[in-house]
């Protein structure tokens, strides 16, 4: 019963750890997968931003001091001033690129990095991360995506298209080679496990509470029920059943030891007669009375008796010779009678007396009950020779 209390409670707890496994991993994959698509989402922006920027050769803004002439734009018609003294210089894809990353950084924290592995602008030279990623873009990966401290990376290649060659020509890049990458970084907090860990544990430690505690209630009510099976609800000594699974169990033992098994039948002197005259309860009480001196008379823990039924008891004294045990229920019926319990109508005094009968296990017996038989047979001619006494000869 403990035992499987116990594997009920290991396998709940088991149970509750692969639900939270599971939807630790569930949440972690959802979270990874929203993140890389927004990744995705930002770098298809920026590159038709650029694509459109690619396509126009460049567009002219006006300069300003946020908006310099682009130093590395190898371009004659780069600067165009005009009349009102203003100048107009070209933005090309990587210059825009540069300052929407400018600006979406100031905004929420998002970081858009162009880069190359050989960048015209020593600015757009890769970060470590960049690099590593940059490279395996050339063996073959098409995106990369991850956590780190702090955020989300992303990064993807950038091919080189027709609209590209009008700046990049010069560095040998054909249409369809990688020209480098752009890496978006989304500032994130990952989401706090603790809810999740926490949640689980109440759970788990509710389960195993209620599982505790109704095993702990099963286990009692269990007990109850075995010991209640064992006694007699009477006298409250062992019961009959009881008494033949042991004595079976010691006759067993005594087969393998060589010991006898010693055994004396009890049986109250014209009981019938007491209950006639002062009632059934009066004669539930006398016998009640007659099993606990008996049982408390009991000196080896391997000793036992029970309630044979109606008015007569059952002695089993493992590894006791014969003689002893006489003796021991000569004991027995001393002990009754020092109770002095009145009993007019008996036919042997005027007190309540107890007849014995006493054998032992024989190597010849064909079973545990033949000891029984021989002890029974003993009672009955210790009846027979007058009452109040002790008979251990069949
Ligand atoms: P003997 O001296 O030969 O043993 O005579 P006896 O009257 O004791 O034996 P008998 O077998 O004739 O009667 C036994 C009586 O025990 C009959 C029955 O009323 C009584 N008895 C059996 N069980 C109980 C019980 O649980 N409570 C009470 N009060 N009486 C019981
Ligand atoms: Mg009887
Ligand atoms: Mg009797």
């Amino acid at each position: 019963m403990k035992g499987k209390i116990a594997l009920l409670a290991g396998g709940w707890i088991l149970v509750v750890l692969f639900s939270w496994t599971w939807e630790f991993y569930h949440n972690k994959n959802l979270e990874e997968d929203a993140m890389l698509k927004s990744g995705r989402a930002f770098f298809q922006q920026i590159v038709l931003t650029r694509e459109w920027n690619a396509r126009h050769g460049g567009v002219y803004v006006f300069a300003d001091e946020t908006t310099p002439p682009n130093p590395h734009l190898k371009n004659v018609r780069r600067d165009i001033p005009l009349p009102d003294g203003q100048l107009l210089t070209l933005v090309n894809p990587a210059y825009m690129t540069r300052q929407l990353s400018e600006l979406a950084e100031k905004y929420d924290g998002l970081q858009i990095h162009i880069t190359s592995l050989k960048p015209i602008r020593p600015e757009n030279a890769p970060k470590a991360w960049e690099r590593t990623v940059l490279e395996s873009f050339y063996h073959g990966t098409k995106e990369y995506g991850a956590f780190f401290d702090g955020g989300y990376r992303y990064m993807a290649p950038l091919y080189t298209e027709k609209s590209c060659l009008k700046c990049h020509e010069s560095q040998g890049y054909k249409v369809g080679d990688i020209r480098g990458g752009v890496s978006v970084t989304i500032p994130h907090v990952i989401a706090p496990q603790l809810p999740l860990g926490g949640g689980h544990l109440l759970i788990a430690l509710s389960g195993l509470g209620i599982i505790l505690l109704v095993g702990w209630r099963l286990r009692r009510a269990y007990q109850t029920v075995k010991e209640q099976s064992m006694i007699d609800p009477l006298t409250g000594i062992a019961n009959r059943r009881h008494f033949m699974k042991r004595l079976k169990e010691e006759y067993q033992r005594s087969l393998r030891e060589q010991h006898p098994v010693a055994l004396i039948m009890a049986d109250i002197d014209s009981f019938k007669a007491y209950n006639d005259t002062y009632g059934h309860i009066e004669g539930d009480q006398c016998l009640l009375s007659v099993a606990h001196t008996m049982q408390e008379s009991l000196k080896r823990p391997g000793d036992c008796i029970a309630r044979y039924g109606g008015e007569e008891f059952i002695i089993m004294l493992p590894n006791t010779p014969l003689a002893n045990a006489a003796h021991f229920a000569e004991e027995l019926r001393r002990h009754i009678e020092a109770l002095k319990i009145r009993h007019e109508s008996s036919a042997g005094g005027d007190i309540v007396t107890a007849s014995f009968g006493v054998a032992e296990t024989e190597a010849g017996d064909a079973d545990y009950e033949a000891v029984i038989r021989r002890a029974d047979a003993a009672l009955y001619a210790a009846k027979k020779a007058g009452r109040n006494r002790v008979n251990a000869v069949v």
